[in-house]
């Protein structure tokens, strides 16, 4: 009598330790208690991210790139780039890329009250859809967040994303550090972290040499939802 009870209680410890962990790999990806940076996982894939267009300049020469090198990236846009070039936003849609928001305005959300920052996700919203489908992942500027912000972000359908490498590309270093920095810290599940907000930027001829690059080590290029897919338990 005694063993079968010890039997049980070691059976169903197990069993509670299963479903405790079980539902924290749950949370982690699908309930979006916190942003993701990266995706555990043990394939190579990771994820281009590019923040802040569309640039009329910048943006419409990535794309072309990504076009011939048949990448697909995720685009975090500004709500009011968006509004003033919807058509190269368009583009972006058409070839393929995923689009997500970015806030409207690149203001530091958590200097802002909930009513101001749900206006920056609700404005940048609204500019996006109007071309594209509606976005189901939120960067938000500078990547500063809190509670409140995560929260109003996950009321609206959004996952929220940051990123795991920055080559601070928006600082215009030279081409090869921003490669030079990609190649040094990637690995499976990476998100990387770009920009095609202004001009000139170092982005789009680094973009060529780094899908190369990784390619040449046996990675695959994929938007961020498609890496979510890619999620490992326990890494
Ligand atoms: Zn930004």
């Amino acid at each position: 009598m005694e063993i079968t009870i010890h039997r049980w209680c070691v059976r169903g410890f197990a069993c509670l330790m299963v479903i405790f962990f079980a539902s924290a790999v749950q949370d982690t990806v699908w309930n979006h208690d916190k942003p993701i940076s990266r995706v555990p996982t043990t394939q190579k894939v990771v994820a281009l991210t590019v923040d802040d267009g569309p640039h009329y300049k910048t943006t419409p020469v990535l794309l072309q790139i990504l076009r011939k090198k048949k990448v697909h990236v995720t685009f975090f846009v500004l709500g009011s780039n968006a509004a003033l070039h919807p058509e190269i936003l368009a583009q972006a849609v058409a070839d393929g890329h995923e689009i997500a928001n970015h806030a409207y305005s690149h203001v530091i959300l958590t200097k802002m009250s909930r009513n101001q920052y749900e206006e920056e996700m609700d404005k940048a919203e609204k500019a996006i859809v109007a071309v594209a489908p509606k976005p189901r992942l939120f960067r938000p500027p500078g990547g500063a967040y809190n509670d409140g912000i995560l929260e109003a972000a996950r009321a609206r359908g959004y996952t929220t994303v940051l990123w795991s490498i920055d080559p601070r590309d928006w600082r215009r270093p030279s081409v090869d550090a921003v490669v030079k920095t990609v190649m040094d810290q990637v690995k499976p599940g990476s998100i990387i972290l770009l920009h095609d907000g202004q001009y000139p930027l170092p982005t789009p001829q680094a973009v060529s040499i780094i899908i190369d690059r990784l390619r040449e080590q046996g990675y695959t290029l994929v938007t961020v939802s498609e890496l979510l897919s890619h999620y490992e338990e326990s890494r």
